[in-house]
């Protein structure tokens, strides 16, 4: 028998089917976490309201209130069986990370007493001297803080043997730096909340409240464990590192909306199901575009909430998946040549009574609000373009961006026709009183009237208004979604002022409302129109016109990443109270060498498969025909055999091409680990900029040549589970 059909794949040693259908799922929908309801109903009224005013106002609660609301949590965890609790963060590493205790406290000889305290529950102290810093803290002052968000609720994390109270925290620094990706996020609505409240003033509207909100789509891969099991690259890297393309890829269109494997819709349910029990409204499921792509995706939050489930969401997929025999996959491009993923970020601005303001009004007044705070996002995404670009640099996402599959790196807007011609008309000063937004009259009599989306589809886009709200498309599909957020809502925090003070400023001038807000309006249009694209993002014509417009085009994640650094963002984050300094140089250092680590692991990957996994087989593949060469050689000497013309030639030319693959393989090698060598002496920037512009052209080269191999060496040699394989069986 074949090593290849050795190969036992998971297919099968799922249970779930066997499982009965959980109910209704708005019968246990949230049951894992620690609502507002079941608070309220365990702490006094005085408590709760205190609890509240934490959360709307930031007054924090007392000693003895968190003391009260601690001891409720624990009950309640404790009657779903929790044993120990954790404060739950995001730490730079871009993932979450938690500290388990036990509730217990001795109490008296041999005795032992469940315990909770408000203290404990309000603040934690992990050793913070294992996590990135960037610099900010030093070894030696290890304390680190974690500090309980009181906007997102706490929560029962579950596996067979056990429950874990979850308390979602922020993490500081001992000198109270931001060490986290969630506190930067709640600075941030906390900015954009300020501006939009002024901006919807000035407009002639009180919000009490103005919050940002998200709903990102999360793509990703399921292959078989097993395959999994057998690939170092994907375990040690998360992506295929060599792997010659599949015949079959996915020039069929056959995956994209296609009928859902039973399988796979097995875990999705089982997805799903986890997810509810934690509160996390993932509604739309589909593949996706590549074979074994698909998508998950949750009806809008706050982006605080929509932050923290997207990573519980991951972290459930990873865990879910196993259980299926699957493994997801969320690097941002496992398999080369085949699309990779991705996640949409979109984002809008809702107040507190739940108005979207991306939401085009019924009335002219609530369409100038519309076009207003529209017209702000467009002058954001003009003014910071650089700082957008930088929020997505990740040495994965480098793979995709750019890649005829995502949005390039180039950064522009796209508004769809109907809104590009109102902005038009508004520049020229042309617009017609009172205009509305179009309706569509499908003009068949008994269909009733549709509003028009106010935007066509232009799935190229990076950052596109797709009525209602803007999607941000070009985050990679394992991005922690928090830094892009806090930047959209920075810059257009930024950008509201500017375009208030600019209204404010006209109004003195001119005594007409809407006069003044349309000429505010068309003139920051007139200035910020080269940001502005309805094409093909994926085409040559627009990289030559954007270059033509002066926008950047910075493909690399390092250089991409100096937008942090750039002294204009430091003070926009600063003037914003979203970054100090400090922080933002530390995430900066933290990023880029990240990238540097990422690459460091991948060329050593590469470099311990080929020489011990693909090189071994391919010598003796090299031999195999070196002795066939020698016998037909000889029987070539035999005319009565009567070998045809060129047998032996042909042979000769596999073994010369077997040999120089082998050798450029081996060479390219060599020339890796010298390259390695020599960059460990370079500082850091210049480090990432070698690894850039060498080490990646070098490992493509020696993927190149391991490629070729595959497709000459026998199936049962080959010991790596193929694209073929891992993208189409399962
Ligand atoms: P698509 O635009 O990709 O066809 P949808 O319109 O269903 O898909 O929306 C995709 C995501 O956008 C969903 O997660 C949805 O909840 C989210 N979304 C819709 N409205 C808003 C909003 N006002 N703010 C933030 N996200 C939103
Ligand atoms: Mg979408």
């Amino acid at each position: 028998m074949s090593k290849r059909t050795d190969i036992t794949l998971s297919i099968g040693s799922n249970e779930i089917a066997k499982r009965e259908t959980i109910s209704n799922v708005s019968s246990y929908y949230g049951c894992n976490t620690f609502s507002e309801a079941i608070m309220k109903k365990m702490v006094s009224e005085k408590t709760f309201n205190a609890f509240k005013q934490w959360q709307e106002q930031g007054v924090i609660i007392s000693e003895k209130q968190a003391d009260e609301i601690a001891d409720a949590m624990k009950e309640w965890a404790m009657s779903k069986g929790a044993t120990s609790y954790t404060h739950w963060f995001q730490p730079m590493t871009g993932l979450t990370a938690e500290k388990h205790d036990g509730f217990i406290s001795i109490n008296g000889k041999e005795q032992v007493l469940e315990k909770f305290s408000g203290s404990k529950l309000i603040q934690g102290e992990p050793d913070a001297s294992s996590f990135p810093s960037g610099g900010i803290r030093a070894t030696f002052e290890a304390r680190g803080y974690t500090a309980w968000d009181p906007s997102s609720a706490a929560f029962i994390s579950e596996v067979e043997l056990g429950r874990t109270l979850c308390i979602p925290s922020i993490f500081i620094s001992y000198t109270g730096e931001a060490l986290d990706k969630k506190l930067p996020l709640l600075r941030s609505d906390a900015a954009v909340n300020k501006a939009a409240v002024n901006m919807l003033k000035v407009l002639g509207h009180d919000a009490a409240q103005v919050f940002s909100t998200c709903g990102p789509e999360q793509e990703y891969f399921l292959i078989d464990e097993m395959y999994y099991r057998l690939r170092t690259d994907l375990q040690l890297a998360g992506r295929t590192l060599v792997g010659a393309a599949s015949p079959k890829g996915q020039q069929l269109e056959d995956q994209y909306f296609g009928s859902i494997k039973e399988r796979i819709l097995n875990f999705m349910n089982e997805v799903a199901e986890e997810s509810y029990k934690l509160g996390i409204p993932v509604t739309t499921r589909h593949n996706e575009v590549a074979p074994h792509q698909y998508e998950f995706a949750p009806i809008f939050e706050r982006s605080n909430l929509a932050a923290d489930h997207n990573q519980l969401l991951m972290d459930l997929m990873k865990k879910v998946a196993l259980r299926h025999g699957l493994v997801c996959l969320l690097h941002e491009k496992p398999f080369a040549g085949i699309n990779g993923s991705g996640k949409h970020l979109n984002w809008s601005l809702a107040d507190d009574k739940g108005n979207n303001l991306l939401n085009p009004g019924a009335t002219p007044e609530a369409n100038l609000q519309f076009l207003t705070v529209l017209v702000s996002v467009i002058h954001a995404v003009h003014a910071h373009a650089d700082l957008l670009r930088g929020s997505v640099a990740t040495a994965g996402n480098e793979h995709r961006l750019g890649a005829n599959e995502a949005p390039p790196a180039i950064v522009s807007v796209f508004l769809g026709e109907q809104l590009t011609d109102l902005l038009n008309q508004i520049e020229k000063g042309s617009l017609k009183k009172g205009k509305k937004l179009d309706t569509i009259d499908l003009g068949v009599g008994l269909l009733p009237k549709f509003i028009k989306d106010t935007s066509d589809r232009n799935r190229t886009s990076p950052f596109a208004f797709t009525g209602q709200k803007f999607e941000f498309r070009a985050l990679g599909s394992s991005l922690n979604i928090s830094t892009s957020i806090a930047v959209v809502n920075t810059i257009v925090a930024d950008s509201m002022n500017h375009v208030a003070e600019l209204i404010r400023t006209e109004l003195k001038k001119q005594g007409n409302f809407e006069t003044a807000v349309l000429s505010v309006l068309a003139k920051v249009i007139k200035e910020t129109r080269s940001i502005l694209f309805e094409g093909n993002n994926y085409s040559q014509e627009w990289l030559e016109e954007a270059t033509r417009r002066g926008l950047a085009n910075e493909p690399s994640t390092p250089e991409a990443l100096r937008a942090f650094v750039n002294p204009k963002n430091i003070d926009l984050f600063e003037r914003h109270g979203v970054f100090s300094k400090v922080e933002v140089v530390a995430r900066y250092h933290i990023w880029i060498e990240l990238y540097e680590k990422v690459l460091g692991i991948e060329a050593k990957t590469l470099s311990d498969m080929v020489s011990t996994q693909v090189l071994p087989p391919a010598y003796g593949f090299q031999s195999e025909i070196a002795n066939s060469l020698d016998m037909l050689m000889d029987y070539a000497e035999d005319k009565t055999i009567g070998l045809p013309d060129g047998a032996v030639a042909d042979r000769k030319e596999l073994f010369v091409d077997v040999t120089a693959d082998i050798l450029y393989v081996r060479r390219n090698l060599k020339e890796m680990g010298a390259l390695l060598a020599k960059a460990d002496s370079l500082e850091l920037a210049e480090k990432c900029r070698v690894y850039f512009s060498e080490l990646k052209p070098l490992m493509a080269h020696i993927r190149k040549h391991v490629d070729d191999l595959e497709t000459k060496m026998p199936d049962e040699v080959w010991p790596l589970p193929k694209y073929k394989e891992m993208l189409f069986i399962c």
